[in-house]
């Protein structure tokens, strides 16, 4: 597969303009399905994030900071369409940096141009409300950009990361300063690239891509940010929270999960077999929202891990230009982890397991999509997250034994009930400890419009839907007396 690269990736964009990184280094990209170096791109230090600072806040006294909400939601708009026009550029640097298949980026990037489009469009519609009060005041509130946020990006799903936090941001009157992460940045400069064609003024949108540990603790820490937003692992999140907080910023955080299906006796099984499995492997397993947990009621427990057992050996593994249900890892570092996973499961009954396609290159990132059975639900792999195609299957007897198991981790992100009892529905939706519920489906078509976010170690913090224009604005109350 060619690498439809039409921009210099080695450069940072700092207040509209694409310069060298302050550090005149760079590091290798390299490609998870043969493991070879796709080009070089820039070591971004603090030195280059505080030019970008600088520059997104002279945006903000400048041109970008005088756009009118429709202007801006124009300006979104028409980078929607010039996305869906590059679509096909888009997925393939996704597929080649990323390893994800080619069908799967595509749908991300279709995804980031919906965020455009539903950003662009929502940028006017934001509104305060006026408050009765005492006699003589008039009372009203006014939704306010923070002013320069920090974005910073996981290398799983970089395009719909950057969609719904940049998007939102930027329709709110912010300016940004992005920092992909260091294992899949392409996308993130192409569409920076985009941006500027689609008349987004110098300095609202600026990319110091490097490593985390230093243009990442830079910008979360930089007293010149007023929001950060990260989507990553625990860890990081908490560091990025600790340097945010020393500046008395709001932050973020998307932390992952490890989501729950909760499936019932009296299941459509039909209508949920897809989604039990491909909740978990889809992008490999490495989606901040897969479903790594199946929870099954007795009644059906084997006729499920049956049918999920046949599922996955259907599953095939290859390079994502091959575009198969299931490309590489991320990197060989993430294969690690996860094979470390597939070994404290040893002990366990394997109940099905995909394969890698013949050819494969030796370098390549790849695992076996493996499906465990009769899992306790206090073993790692019941409980830790795995960011893998790995999925356990957890037996139950009662509505209450679900609760407790789907509530016993440390995360809350996504979780869904299988079962046609509209009381059971309604309750367990209460119940579940969770920042989003799905009834009958799981991830309703990837959902912009819906708030998202966690509970616990999951995070805090909603993006998408309109609430995220909630979160990158501040309320600022005017109570005016006239007597
Ligand atoms: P990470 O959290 O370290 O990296 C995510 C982003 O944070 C990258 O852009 C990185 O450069 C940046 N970063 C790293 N250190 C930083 C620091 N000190 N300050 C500020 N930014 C920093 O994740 P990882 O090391 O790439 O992956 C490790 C694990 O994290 C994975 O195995 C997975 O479990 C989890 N993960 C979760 C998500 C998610 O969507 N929730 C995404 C990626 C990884």
């Amino acid at each position: 597969m060619s690498t439809p690269l039409w921009f210099d990736p080695s450069l940072c964009l700092i207040g509209g303009i694409w310069v060298p990184p302050n550090s005149e280094q760079t590091l290798p990209l390299i490609n998870p399905s043969d493991g070879s170096e796709i080009c070089q791109i820039a070591r971004g230090n603090a030195q280059d994030v505080d030019a970008a600072v600088r520059a997104a806040r002279t945006a903000l006294d400048e041109d970008w900071g005088r756009k009118t909400a429709l202007e801006r939601g124009r300006i979104l708009t028409r980078l929607g369409r010039m996305v869906l026009d590059r679509v096909e550029d888009l997925a393939r640097l996704e597929a080649i940096d990323v390893g994800k298949p080619l069908t799967q980026a595509r749908a991300d990037a279709v995804a980031l141009a919906r965020y455009c489009e539903f950003y662009g469009g929502a940028a006017d519609k934001v509104m305060g409300e006026t408050i009765p009060y005492l006699d003589g005041y008039t009372v009203y509130t006014l939704r306010e950009p923070h002013g320069v946020t920090g974005h910073i990006v996981p290398w799983n799903y970089p395009m719909q990361i950057i969609g719904r936090s940049v998007g939102a941001a930027l329709a709110m009157g912010n300016a940004c300063v992005l920092k992909p992460a260091e294992e899949a940045c392409l996308t993130a400069l192409a569409f920076a690239h985009l941006a500027q064609e689609a008349g987004l003024p110098a300095g609202a949108l600026n990319v110091v891509p490097g490593l985390g540990a230093e243009a990442g603790a830079a910008l979360s820490g930089h007293p010149g940010v007023h929001h950060v937003s990260f989507t990553g692992s625990v860890a990081t999140g908490a560091l990025v929270q600790q340097a945010a907080g020393r500046n008395v910023v709001p932050v973020t955080l998307e932390l992952g999960g490890k989501s729950p299906q909760l499936v019932f006796d009296d299941a459509d099984l039909d209508a949920a077999l897809p989604f039990l499995v491909n909740a978990g492997i889809q992008n490999a397993g490495q989606t901040c929202s897969a479903s790594s947990r199946i929870l099954v009621q007795r009644g059906v427990y084997d006729q499920v891990k049956h049918r999920m057992a046949e599922a996955y050996g259907d599953l095939t593994v290859g390079p994502a230009q091959d575009d198969l249900r299931i490309g590489p890892l991320i990197s060989a570092r993430q294969k690690e982890i996860v094979s470390g996973f597939l070994t404290k499961g040893a002990d366990l009954t394997v109940a099905g397991q995909g394969r890698i396609v013949d050819g494969a290159p030796s370098d390549g990132a790849y695992v076996l999509p493996t499906l465990f059975a009769d899992v306790p639900p206090d073993h790692s792999l019941a409980k830790d997250e795995i960011f893998g195609p790995v999925q356990v299957l957890i037996p139950f007897e009662s509505e209450e034994e679900a609760v407790k198991i789907a509530n016993g981790t440390d995360y809350g992100l996504v979780a869904s009930i299988w079962t046609r009892d509209g009381s059971r529905q309604m309750r367990l939706a209460k119940q579940l400890r969770s920042g989003q519920v799905f009834i009958n489906n799981y991830g309703a078509g990837g959902g912009v419009e819906l708030p998202f976010g966690g509970v616990g170690k999951s995070g805090h913090g909603r993006e998408k839907g309109f609430e995220a224009l909630y979160g990158f604005s501040q309320l600022k109350t005017v109570a005016a007396y006239h007597g």
